[in-house]
């Protein structure tokens, strides 16, 4: 089949690569220029596990192609995806404009009939204006070309995105008429061959089950970390707690897990733009804005324990800093505890020796000028001459370090977990002040 994609984000570029490997024709459109550009050169600008082999091999075998050219993206597919951005607004609502931008695009340049396939993540009713942006450019030529729009919202993890949609727990597929229907069954067939994952429901449906799971996801880790706080209160150990919370199925153990605050492109964003689609429905989101509220409150957790600790004053003080991304296995630093908490410490006059397995060259950008932060090259290059440790990121290479080692490099032997990588025993016993989550003294 062929299948055209707007955005070569996280999300274009796994859904064009997947469904590259499945042996269709993939065309990727993007308005970024220098991203084209790498990616013709077989450079691969995002850090995803598997994803520069899938998009490698695909381009060899002629199945995967990128280009600027909008007009020549219209004309190929069948179905167009538009998989692009939409960051959050100044009032927390979705910026559709790239959306809408695209929408336009597919009206101006279609001639024939085409499956506009919505990716991106979006509010309820935004099908009905691309809907109507691709009408009133095909009415602006005097055009009368048939279209569906169908909602197809994206569950791909970050670092999983490859699995995810080889494997999908669920196709979510928002469709009214049974062509599209049909169409969609076809072009999932490779995805869905074991057992049914396509559900099919109509549209309004679909874009709410999109933020609706996001919602639910980011509710449970505030959960957690509101009882984290508690249980610092109440002498209790939330890890206890954790696993015999999880021993219950109908909780289960996933995404159950303190920490310091959800971060990322979709799940801050996402949370707002639900409560702001609550408001403008007339409904007061107050179970999602608390979500919010304690989100915000445990990014800066660890801040409050250090300044503490070092008896609010961090005038001159170095912090190692392990984990820049805003969880392992991926680049990608929006939303991050670790800039919360990095820029808290540049604030208060603190230096930070960072870290990261794959987003310092992110870090580097993001802070082109910031003096008070170096980026290591090793977790122990990190920790030299450093007055603590302090984890943002449970990355795998974190979790059995040479603690003697750590120990030797540090100045104190002071770690602030900002993941509960370690048990706060065995790091009594080896001779370290050991702050976790939710499991000892509040402060
Ligand atoms: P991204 O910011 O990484 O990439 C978006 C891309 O779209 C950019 O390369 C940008 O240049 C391009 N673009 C913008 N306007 C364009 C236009 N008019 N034509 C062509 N290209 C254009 O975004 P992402 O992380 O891939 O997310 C895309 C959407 O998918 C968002 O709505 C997001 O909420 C949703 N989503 C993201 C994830 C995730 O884990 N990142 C998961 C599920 C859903």
């Amino acid at each position: 089949m062929k299948i055209t994609i707007f955005g070569t984000g996280y999300v274009g570029l796994v859904t064009g690569a997947c469904f590259a490997e499945a042996g269709n024709d993939v065309l990727c459109v993007d308005i970024d220029e220098d991203r084209i550009a790498q990616l013709n050169d077989g450079d691969v600008p995002i850090y995803e596990p598997g994803l520069e082999d899938m998009l490698a091999c695909n381009m060899d075998e002629g199945r995967l192609r990128f280009t600027t050219d909008a007009a020549e993206g219209v004309a190929h597919g069948q179905f167009q995806f538009i998989a692009v951005g939409t960051p959050p607004d100044e009032d927390g609502s979705a910026d559709l404009q790239h959306v809408l931008a695209v929408a336009r695009t597919i009206g101006e340049h279609m001639d024939d009939y085409r499956v506009v396939v919505n990716k991106s993540t979006v509010p309820v009713g935004t099908a009905d204006r691309v809907h109507a942006a691709v009408l009133e450019a095909l009415e602006a030529q005097g055009l009368d070309v048939d279209f569906d729009v169908v909602s197809n919202p994206e569950f791909l993890k970050e670092g999983d995105a490859i699995d995810d949609f080889m494997k999908p727990d669920r196709i979510i597929v928002g469709a009214e008429r049974p062509g599209a229907v049909e169409l969609m069954r076809d072009l999932y067939a490779p995805f869905n061959r074991n057992h049914e994952r396509l559900i099919f429901m109509d549209v309004r449906s679909a874009e709410l089950t999109k933020y609706a799971s996001n919602a639910m996801l980011a509710t449970k880790i505030s959960f957690m970390n509101e009882l984290s706080n508690l249980a610092e209160r109440l002498g209790a150990d939330i890890e206890e707690v954790r696993r015999g919370m999880g021993s219950d199925p109908r909780i289960g153990y996933h995404f159950i897990y303190p920490g310091c605050g959800y971060g990322g492109s979709c799940f801050p964003k996402d949370v707002q733009a639900l409560a702001r689609t609550a408001r403008e429905a007339h409904y007061e989101p107050e179970l999602l804005d608390a979500v919010e509220a304690v989100n915000h409150r445990q990014k800066r957790h660890l801040v409050r324990r250090i300044r503490h600790h070092f008896d609010d004053n961090l005038e001159g003080l170095t912090f190692a800093l392990w984990g820049l991304a805003f969880k392992p296995n991926t680049d990608d630093m929006r939303e991050a505890p670790s800039r919360v908490i990095m820029e808290a410490l540049w604030d208060a006059g603190a230096r930070v020796q960072a870290y990261d397995p794959e987003a310092q060259d992110e870090a580097a950008r993001l802070y082109p000028d910031e003096s008070a932060l170096e980026l290591c090259g090793s977790p122990y290059d990190a920790l030299e001459g450093a007055d603590a440790l302090i984890i943002c990121t449970e990355w795998q290479v974190f979790r059995s370090p040479d603690f003697e080692r750590v120990q030797r490099l540090l100045r104190e032997p002071l770690i602030f977990d900002g993941r509960n990588l370690y048990d706060p025993e065995k790091m009594l016993a080896a001779g370290f002040v050991y702050y976790g989550i939710g499991r000892g003294e509040s402060v």
